[in-house]
């Protein structure tokens, strides 16, 4: 490939307020153009080929997993027709396709039980966590609270494009979002004691209240209320966290079916519990209430609560002594330190790019076959999507590109047009590396060496060529991928370039 002829677009700058390296390097590189304002990129033809490479490896890897590359407009709907035409028998199950271009590839499959989807998932997820880790990235696995979607991310800086913030945990692959799943694995506890009384004079925040009580937040208990809204229904309830935590609205819709959840306005607290004043707690709260407890509650003894009296909070507030909770449930926000779901170690803030996302029975599935008894039954289905882009940008920010995923292999660079040795020795190197199958790119450009060389260090092939000044005597410089540079008999080119290349 001649540069002359292709567009590679280098820059010495990045435009201006790109928050992310990865894309200003893309950017600098040639590989993509990038709008500040939308967060778009278009593909350079350096760029096409890093991204068609990246999306070639999963078709690769996904056919070794028995997901089947076919060619299909809509994913879900198609498969669904085809497989609906052709599928009599769980003989032909499982079956999982995948179709997409070089940016998002969907998949989707079939299988005769639900424990055979699962894998059939596990199997596409898998396929992008092997790429991400031949690309030298630490893949990491995350789930949603709502529908149990599976997902895998990886961990960026902040302002990286296409990330958004989340929790690490520092001692396994688990990933999430402040909605992630999360169970407290130690109760709190302590012996019980007397319900009692205190006066607390403007204790309006936890801060004060602790202040006042010589506590920590963790020993406190807020009460809020909620209006719960489903069409023209309305119910306000109380939900229970424990101070130091956060109620997250996805956790408590997810509670509460799917309804849409908001905090209840003064009015409707006083419609719902009463006459009641002052700082609200459950302890006497009326019968007809419910009160949904997050899962730190459970169990929990000596809690400071509101008394529901003007100034006054009660100590000791016991669980199932003095109050009730209708139900618990996972509730509140995860917060940095919060145990890891999986392992326990504490989890940290990070940004997370979401690479993968899948999940089993999306929807009911109108795919039915005849089963080994010959009844008929109903197929499990998954589905799931790879995104190519927050895989290469993270990629691309990382020292240099792994050979594998490298747009082209060499960069065979003649340092000056005018020096008919280099000009010639340049074009044999290239013919004969393109012979041995590798792809060249060969800097035949009219520009200065010094122009030349910063390109070169920005495109990041994994291996440079440099013929220069000792081309008649036959002798180049070579650019390795591990940031050595040796000189070299032009001869000894291919061996190198072989040795170093994918
Ligand atoms: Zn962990």
């Amino acid at each position: 490939m001649l540069f002359s002829r292709t567009f590679i677009p280098t820059a010495r700058e990045a435009p201006k307020g790109l928050s992310d390296p990865a894309v200003a390097r893309m950017a600098r590189a040639g590989y993509a153009a990038a709008d500040v304002e939308t967060g778009e990129l278009s593909l350079l033809p350096l760029g096409s080929m890093l991204w068609e490479g990246i999306a070639g490896t999963f078709f690769d890897l996904a056919r070794e997993a028995g997901i089947q590359m076919v060619d299909f407009n809509e994913i879900a709907s198609d498969s669904l027709s085809v497989a609906a035409r052709y599928v009599k028998s769980y003989r032909q199950l499982p079956l999982s396709f995948a179709s997409g271009n070089p940016r998002r590839i969907d998949a989707c499959g079939f299988a005769a039980g639900a424990g055979e989807a699962a894998l059939q998932r596990d199997g596409f997820l898998d396929t992008v966590r092997k790429i991400c880790r031949e690309a030298g990235l630490s893949p990491r696995d995350g789930r949603t609270i709502e529908e149990e979607r599976s997902y895998v991310a990886l961990a960026v800086d902040k302002g990286s494009w296409h990330s958004k913030e989340g929790f690490v945990c520092r001692s396994c692959d688990w990933c999430g979002d402040d909605a992630a799943p999360v169970y407290p694995t130690v109760r709190p506890s302590g012996e019980e004691a007397h319900l009692e009384e205190v006066e607390t004079p403007g204790a309006d925040t936890i801060a004060e209240l602790c202040r006042q009580l010589g506590i920590t937040p963790d020993r406190t208990l807020k009460t809020l209320f909620y209006a719960a809204e489903q069409g023209t229904d309305k119910e306000i309830l109380a939900v229970l966290t424990r101070g130091d935590h956060q109620v997250n609205d996805r956790k408590l819709s997810h509670a509460l079916g799917g309804v849409v959840v908001r905090f209840a306005d003064p009015l409707e607290i006083r419609e719902a519990v009463g006459d009641l004043a002052g700082y609200l707690g459950p302890v006497g709260l009326p019968a007809g209430i419910r009160i949904l407890a997050d899962r730190h509650i459970e169990g929990s003894s000596r809690l400071v609560a509101g008394a529901n009296r003007p100034g006054f909070h009660l100590l000791n507030a016991c669980w199932g002594r003095d109050y009730k909770a209708s139900d618990t449930a996972d509730l509140v926000s995860l917060q940095e330190g919060f145990p890891c779901p999986l392992c326990g170690s504490p989890i940290a803030a990070s940004y997370l790019r979401s690479v993968a996302v899948a999940v089993t029975d999306p929807g009911p599935s109108p795919l039915t076959f005849q089963d080994e008894g010959g009844a008929l039954s109903k197929a499990h289905r998954w589905e799931g999507t790879f995104c190519v882009t927050p895989l290469a940008l993270t990629l691309a920010g990382g020292e240099r590109i792994p050979p594998r995923f490298a747009p082209l292999d060499v960069n065979v660079l003649v340092t000056s047009m005018r020096n008919d040795d280099a000009v010639g020795l340049g074009n044999i190197l290239a013919e004969r590396l393109e012979e041995k199958g590798f792809r060249v790119l060969l800097d035949d450009r009219d520009e200065r060496a010094g122009v030349k060389f910063s390109d070169a260090e920005l495109i990041g092939l994994p291996v440079t060529i440099v013929v220069g000044r000792e081309a008649s005597e036959g002798v180049v410089e070579a650019w390795k991928p591990d940031g050595n540079r040796e000189e070299l008999p032009a001869d000894a080119v291919v061996e190198l370039v072989s040795h170093w290349s994918r």
